[in-house]
């Protein structure tokens, strides 16, 4: 209980979030525009990629990225993350305008370290909601108000949303960001991320379409 107390109050604070400089960034999709951003109460560094005219009055496509070292940067297939990443910068490189805000909670917001011993509860037979619980943290910590300045920024208002997750859309409704449309990123469901996929479909209400085959047991 103590540690996600801990953690409540190191939530960030939007207070002096700033912008600190941008570049080009070549992918194999498309050339993006990489923006940094710098959360001074935390000191965390969050990163915003556009394309094109992000600030046109259309509502713009868009994915609202929490960090997932492992799934983004090393390949897991522990989860769908790296994989919901590649597919939203296609689906932008695609329609040739959009962002994704890169935001920097590592493992639903419990951290790289902690993620990592929630994955061995995994390894374990714990699913993944339980064992963030058995290490005292609650389902789900990330902090969307991150991207109220962030979008503030882009003078971007209006969101065509990549997301599977219907939370994540109440909480930006809730920051008074207009989720116009949302839109479903589906990834393939390999045997390593079945049992994430169905516990963040039944414990966290995700969406995912019923003809995605969800196997019921973990690897
Ligand atoms: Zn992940």
């Amino acid at each position: 209980m103590q540690l996600s107390k801990k953690i409540t109050q190191a939530l960030p604070a939007n207070d002096g979030f700033e912008f600190v400089g941008a570049c080009q960034l070549p992918t194999k999709w498309a050339t993006f525009e990489l923006h940094a951003f710098i959360e001074p109460a935390t000191g965390k560094e969050h990163l915003a990629l556009t394309l094109g005219d992000a600030a046109a009055s259309e509502p713009v496509l868009a994915r609202v990225h929490s960090e997932c070292l492992t799934g983004d940067a090393l390949f897991s297939q522990r989860c769908d993350c790296g994989a919901q990443l590649e597919l939203s910068m296609q689906a932008i490189a695609a329609e040739g305008r959009g962002i994704i805000l890169y935001l920097r909670q590592e493992g639903r917001g419990i951290g790289l370290l902690n993620k990592i011993n929630a994955y061995k509860l995994q390894d374990e037979g714990a699913d993944t909601v339980e064992a963030n619980q058995k290490l005292g943290f609650a389902a789900d910590l990330r902090d969307y108000r991150l991207c109220k300045p962030m979008l503030a920024h882009f003078a971007i208002s209006r969101l065509r949303l990549m997301t599977n997750n219907p939370r994540k859309v109440i909480a930006l409704k809730a920051l008074c960001i207009d989720v116009v449309e949302r839109i479903p990123l589906i990834a393939d469901t390999t045997p390593h991320n079945s049992y994430y996929l169905e516990t963040k479909a039944t414990k966290l209400g995700h969406i995912f379409p019923s003809n995605v085959s969800l196997l019921a047991s973990p690897l």
